[in-house]
């Protein structure tokens, strides 16, 4: 039977799960760096992988609730880059299609502000 080092740790620690006294000096493992994406800038997976994801990024106050609003991302999973918005793998002309639809929202609810300012000013 071959004995590895992973066996060896394992032993050491089995089965209280501390670590022997003579592995508690040791450094940690030297890792290697990883590498960037080669397929992606935006990408924030490294090393050798197949799934491509951005950095979420969401609206700068989340809900009442502590819950993230509007967060949105791009996803490559078989070559094709998608936008993640509203819980959807969209296209970027549809993200921007949506995008123009949340945009004529906020202005709704802009003008909807502007009239509870008026209400305001009137009491
Ligand atoms: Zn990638």
């Amino acid at each position: 039977m071959t004995r590895t080092a992973a066996d060896a740790l394992a032993a050491a620690t089995n089965p209280t799960g501390k670590v022997h006294p003579l592995l508690a000096d040791l450094p940690p493992a030297p890792v290697a760096p990883q590498a960037p994406c080669t397929v992606h800038t935006w990408c924030v997976e490294t090393g050798d992988h197949f799934e491509h994801y951005s950095p979420y990024v969401t609206a700068p106050n989340p809900d009442a609730y502590g819950r993230d609003v509007l967060p949105a991302g791009l996803t490559d999973f078989h070559g094709v880059t998608t936008v993640g918005l509203l819980d959807l793998d969209l296209t970027p002309a549809e993200a921007r299609d949506r995008l123009a639809e949340l945009r004529a929202h906020l202005n709704h609810v802009e003008q909807l502000i502007t009239l509870a300012e008026r209400d305001r000013a009137d009491q």
